[in-house]
């Protein structure tokens, strides 16, 4: 049938840092409900074999048997794979625990890199954003995510060793660019966790920006009860507390980086 719509194209885009607990999985599913409510079509590939987007985001565990686990290792369609969620214009694939024995199976298999890549393309018209919460780990699993994406988006929890690991990561991200997707790019680094009222957290900001400059997106994240609260029951905050400082900082969030696009989009590139 003949359609006027603009055809998707999603843009896909690893959450990573190899520390665990500075906020990858929140901002996943935060940052991707702040899109949908902006009226983009969003999925959260949940590759933490910890689950924790999955279980954040109410998923029933017998829905867990189509995961990323079957997409990756034993070549289920991904489509049938895909879940809807509480919130609308937003789907999730989840995590299993079967998948915390991928990162040894991925070992033993040809292309074992690409599983995620090769499986993904039937989604890239069916989205606007694909964001993968990736596992607190550099190995299989986190490489599968980065051949898979456009950028790379890094939360930095906000405290005295925020840069400790950091440069790790970005050796990896150039590698997996280097030799197996040249189109990554760094699509930013968020400040999680920021507490106001903490002297060490504005000092800790400064370095992090002079470090990194304008890769550092002007939103930081507050550190909220709020936010923290939100996963047990099931939800994204936005859904438990649209008024609360964490929600609002996601819709920020969100408004920065769509505010980017646009300028990527309509300024011409100066040679
Ligand atoms: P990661 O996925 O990197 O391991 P999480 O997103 O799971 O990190 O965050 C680690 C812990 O910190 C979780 O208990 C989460 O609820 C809490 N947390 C994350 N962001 C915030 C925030 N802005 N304010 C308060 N607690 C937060
Ligand atoms: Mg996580």
């Amino acid at each position: 049938s003949i359609s006027s719509k603009k055809k998707r194209e999603a843009k896909v885009w690893s959450i990573a840092n190899q520390k665990g607990g500075v906020g990858k999985t929140t901002t996943t599913v935060n940052l991707a409900t702040a899109l949908a409510a902006c009226k983009k079509k969003v999925l959260i590939i949940d590759l933490d074999p910890q689950g924790n987007a999955s279980t954040g985001l109410g998923v029933e565990p017998d829905a867990r048997q189509q995961s990323i686990y079957q997409v990756m290792i034993e070549g289920l369609p991904i489509t049938r794979a895909v879940r809807s969620t509480d919130v609308p214009r937003m789907h999730v694939i989840s995590s299993g625990v079967e998948l915390s024995g991928a990162e040894l199976e991925l070992v033993g298999l040809a292309e074992r890199e690409f599983k995620l890549v090769n499986a993904i393309g039937p989604l890239l018209d069916q989205f606007d954003y694909i964001l993968i919460d990736c596992p607190p780990a550099l190995g299989l699993l986190t490489l599968n995510a980065l051949v898979a994406s456009d950028a790379v988006l890094v939360p930095l929890q906000t405290e005295f060793y925020a840069l400790e690991g950091l440069s790790h990561l970005l050796r990896t991200i150039d590698r997996v660019k280097r030799g197996l997707n040249r189109r990554l790019q760094i699509q930013g680094v968020v400040l999680t966790m920021y507490d106001r009222r903490n002297n060490l957290c504005e000092m800790v900001a400064a370095d992090v920006r002079a470090f990194l400059g304008e890769k550092v997106f002007n939103t930081v994240i507050p550190r909220n009860v709020r936010v923290s609260e939100a996963p047990s029951h099931g939800k994204p905050v936005l859904l438990y507390d649209v008024a609360c400082a964490g929600s609002q900082a996601y819709i920020k969030l969100a408004g920065e980086i769509l505010r980017n696009e646009q300028v990527r989009v309509t300024e011409p590139a100066v040679a």
